[in-house]
């Protein structure tokens, strides 16, 4: 593949991976990687030091493989240089490591608070719940452990507590951090033998909020320090939040860490539905000030349904357009504009969401479960018929369609069509229910 080609594919996983990963492992670890154009058939790419390297394969390789070329031999073709330290001019980019307290007042989104949530079904009791530890920290759920999927509003309710303490009781010490910086503070106080100032520290703060917790995963020497630091802080009524991409049930942690997470209140947050995406995406343009119709606001919330964060792209290409070019915003700008990200392109309104509704009715099983992680058998089942009729009814890409799915990977979206395809010719009672959701879907 030429040079060219391979640093695209780098691009593309970059702009995959970015909206997916928190911007401070985006920073620490995916930012400072160059690449380095070369003859050679793999893509080169140079990194600040060798965990850089390690870190990207440990965590990455799954989604690598989905855009760059793999060889012959099942391995990626690509190669690290690590970057030449003599250089001084330009300093070999580290990992950023920030002192918690530090990140904590950088950190806390002004605009992530209580009354900018907009609330729907999807998400009143998650609000409630935050709220309830927010109004009388230490005294209600402890730990509350919110958790759903990307782009849902897990971090704006977050620093949604923290403001409301901050504010409403002066007394009491807030620290917010995600659980990555928390593992980079372990690793930095480890290194200089200063353990116990953070021991100390942690323990002192009133209420904890704990972003991705998933990020704990796979870390063992680090979930015990965290199991250690959670158990004392609960011991002495100190409130904890944690947040996370699946509920604790669902993570790979220790079972004691799995316990710890449950002692309190879990609680989930869904898709918000179409009123409540509407209200989003007036309350979003507010604020920055730019007006949208009903009729375009309508428009953008039926096409753009699981992920709150991909509406707020939408608007500011939609408010940049308007601006540079003077023109006022209709539905056909705004359809123009978001070709790309608009999920269903076909005159019959097909989409992902008219795909897993109607399943999920003949299926008999719930919404969130087809875009869910359960193996539970007739809920897999149901999940892969529902991925097959994406790539039969849609003309997305699979990588697209895939991440409709709670973030699956094209490959098994791919393996799911197959598979029923093959099934179908097999089992006369699947194929019944799969026309049964086709024709409910097309009519
Ligand atoms: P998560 O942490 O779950 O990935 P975020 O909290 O970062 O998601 O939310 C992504 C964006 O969507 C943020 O800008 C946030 O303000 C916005 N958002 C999500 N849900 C809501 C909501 N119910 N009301 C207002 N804004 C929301
Ligand atoms: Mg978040």
């Amino acid at each position: 593949m030429a040079v060219c080609e391979l640093e695209d594919c780098w691009i593309q996983f970059l702009d995959f991976i970015k909206p997916r990963c928190s911007s401070a492992e985006f920073q620490n670890w995916l930012s400072p990687i160059q690449v380095i154009p070369s003859t050679k058939e793999d893509l080169v790419l140079q990194v600040p030091n060798i965990f850089v390297r390690e870190y990207i394969l440990d965590n990455y390789k799954k989604e690598l493989s989905c855009f760059i070329p793999v060889k012959a031999d099942g391995d990626l073709a690509m190669q690290f240089v690590v970057s030449e330290p003599e250089k001084k001019a330009a300093p070999a980019p580290m990992p950023m490591i920030e002192s918690a307290q530090k990140q904590d007042e950088s950190l806390l989104n002004p605009q992530y608070t209580f009354e900018s949530f907009i609330e729907g079904p999807s998400n009143q009791f998650v609000k409630s719940a935050a709220q309830g530890v927010a109004f009388r920290p230490g005294k209600t759920f402890n730990p509350l452990f919110i958790h759903g999927g990307v782009g849902l509003g897990k971090t704006h309710l977050l620093h949604g507590i923290g403001h409301y303490v901050r504010a409403q009781h002066k007394k009491l010490s807030t620290q917010y951090i995600t659980a990555e910086s928390f593992i980079n503070d372990l690793v930095t106080h480890l290194r200089n033998k200063s353990i116990d100032k953070m021991k100390k520290f942690y323990r002192s703060v009133d209420v904890l909020l704990i972003d991705d917790i998933q990020f704990l995963q796979n870390r063992l020497n680090f979930e015990e320090e965290f199991c250690n630091t959670f158990e004392s802080l609960i011991n002495q009524n100190k409130q904890i939040v944690l947040t996370s991409d699946k509920p604790p049930s669902q993570l790979k942690l220790s079972e004691r860490m799995v316990a710890r997470m449950e002692w309190g209140l879990v609680a989930g947050i869904g898709i918000p539905d179409l009123e409540t995406r509407v209200a989003i995406i007036q309350q979003k343009s507010l604020q920055k000030g730019f007006s949208i119709p009903n009729s375009v606001a309508f428009f953008i919330a039926d096409h753009i349904f699981h992920n709150v964060r991909q509406l707020e792209g939408a608007i500011n290409r939609l408010a940049a357009h308007c601006r540079l070019t003077e023109t006022p915003l209709t539905q056909e700008v705004a359809e123009n504009l978001l070709k790309e990200t608009l999920y269903s392109s076909s005159p019959n309104k097909i989409s992902v969401e008219s795909i897993l509704k109607s399943v999920a009715t003949v299926f008999e099983v719930r919404m969130s479960d087809l875009k869910g992680e359960t193996r539970v058998k007739e809920i897999a089942l149901a999940r892969q018929v529902a991925m097959y009729l994406a790539k039969e009814l849609l003309q997305e890409s699979l990588m697209k369609l895939a991440s409709s799915f709670g973030g699956k990977s094209h490959s098994t979206l791919l393996h799911s069509w197959k598979k029923i395809s093959l099934e179908m010719e097999k089992n006369p009672v699947l194929k019944k229910q799969i026309f049964l959701a086709r024709k409910n879907i097309e009519s």
